[in-house]
């Protein structure tokens, strides 16, 4: 649905959801701005995220704030500067460059994530793969790392390419603070940087991303959960490694542990469902990655996949990983410095659970999953947790008072509410300029408001309206947090 793509983008220009940086230099391909409705929503996300896993699953999980610059050591530990590295290809004749398997997948309309540089190489050259460009001849394969790095007076150091490293290098401080209780998670929500060789997709491949990821860190000899109770019988769609040819089977939590994930594991598969459920995406499931797809220290990995319309597939958002005790056991090697804990009336090195989470992709699913149309007219039916505004505020026509009562309204509802003051233009046009970003609802004041003390509520989706009096409204807009 190349139109639906074509739509968004229009539209996130337009109302300033997000826009090229640097656009009037002419920006560069990867690098976005979010704009003023934009942030807003994506601040929404981003709080609707940490009161879902810190604060609803009541567990020891708690919020940190790491740097984005960290020194080269960390990465020598967590084997980033060693692996972290695409495969490219370079025309030799005009200097195009692609990754190797997205090269491969444009052509032959399969994934190659995985394969060594040497097998993309002699996939290249079997099917006489040609620069798209000018037609010439590629130079071997080659690898690229994907970290930014500086050098300075300090040393080299990166910008981080995954935020969970500063969960681990922190791991021994947090674990103190917190009076030594073991579950802990510690969850980071900010920016990584990969030097992507073709960022594309708008926020779906880019250099600069916000992450939401939860570490958590638990005793490998108990490895069940104490709500699994609740949930076992519950199902989930999945693609199972082992049973790809089966394609997308639905499975209980009870049958996923039969098969031999740990209750641990499957528990935060389902809530990373209920998380996606609840914002309105309905048509997901879980892929799990094989052996050679997954990063080497990943003993499981699922990634959790929603279907984009706009793509016409199922879109990784989000990933769920069991990173064993690898980054722990690594830092402490290179560190120096012991990450055991005594819990359970013993000594060990937690192992860990990654839920990582894509901000800018899960943004992106928001848009092409509540992009409605009706004719002429246009809306988001964004959930009202990640709506930008509770309500506009509306005074019908600016004279005979109606504009001053429409700012006390204002006024009022704002302290309580999170909502927006327009009288440019027709009352039409002021609803569909907020249609188009999602906003819940209209709150006309018109002259009638002057008698009774009431306004017009007009609702997005349904554009119901109803007369509610200015003494409830507060009450009323506050029920849609
Ligand atoms: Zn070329």
């Amino acid at each position: 649905m190349k139109e639906l793509y074509d739509k968004l983008i229009e539209l996130s220009l337009k109302r300033a959801l997000f826009y090229p940086s640097s656009e009037i230099y002419g920006s560069i391909a990867g690098f976005y701005d979010y704009g003023s409705v934009g942030v807003k929503v994506k601040k929404k996300l981003e709080d609707y995220w940490r009161w879902f896993f810190l604060k609803s699953l009541g567990e020891n999980f708690h919020e940190i704030q790491p740097t984005n610059l960290m020194p080269e050591s960390v990465f020598k530990a967590s084997g980033h500067l060693e692996y972290f590295e695409d495969p490219i290809v370079e025309c030799s004749k005009c200097g195009f460059v692609e990754r190797a398997d997205q090269l491969l997948e444009g052509f032959l309309h399969k994934t190659f994530e995985g394969l060594t540089s040497k097998q993309l190489d002699e996939l290249i050259k079997k099917h006489g793969i040609r620069c798209p460009e000018c037609g010439g001849e590629f130079k071997e394969v080659s690898s690229k790392s994907l970290m930014f790095g500086f050098s300075t007076r300090k040393g080299k150091i990166y910008l981080r390419p995954e935020t969970a490293q500063g969960a681990f290098v922190n791991f021994r401080r947090e674990f103190k603070a917190n009076r030594e209780r073991i579950p802990i998670g510690l969850a980071i929500i900010g920016k990584a940087f990969r030097n992507e060789i073709s960022p594309r997709q708008a926020l779906f491949r880019t250099n600069e991303f916000t992450q939401a990821e939860l570490q958590v860190f638990f005793d490998p000899e108990d490895t069940r959960h104490e709500n699994f109770s609740l949930i076992k019988k519950e199902k989930v769609k999945v693609v199972l490694a082992s049973e790809r040819e089966k394609g997308e089977q639905e499975l209980s939590a009870e049958q996923l542990v039969n098969k031999g994930y740990f209750e641990k594991y499957v528990y935060y598969m389902f809530m990373m469902k209920k998380f996606y459920n609840s914002l309105g995406f309905t048509k997901l499931h879980f892929y799990e990655k094989n052996e050679e797809e997954r990063a080497f220290y990943n003993k499981f990995h699922f990634d959790c996949e929603v279907f984009f319309k706009c793509f016409d597939s199922f879109k990784e958002v989000a990933g769920l990983h069991y990173r064993t005790d690898y980054d722990l056991k690594n830092h402490e090697k290179h560190s120096n410095q012991s990450m055991q804990v005594f819990a359970n009336g013993k000594k060990f090195v937690p192992h860990v659970i990654e839920l990582s989470f894509g901000i800018d992709r899960t943004f992106f699913a928001l848009l092409d999953n509540n992009f409605k149309e009706d004719g002429k007219r246009k809306w988001l039916s964004l959930p009202k947790h990640v709506a930008p505004f509770a309500a506009g505020i509306y005074p019908l026509v600016s004279k005979d008072g109606l504009e001053e009562k429409a700012k006390q309204v204002y006024e009022l509802v704002s302290k309580q509410a999170d909502v927006f003051y327009d009288d440019k233009g027709s009352i039409g046009k002021r609803y569909a300029r907020a249609d188009e970003i999602g906003v819940m609802y209209g709150i006309t004041i018109d002259y009638d408001t002057m008698q009774d003390n009431a306004v017009t509520i007009r609702e997005r989706d349904s554009t119901k309206q109803e007369r509610v009096k200015i003494s409830e409204l507060v009450e009323r807009l506050s029920n849609i947090k």
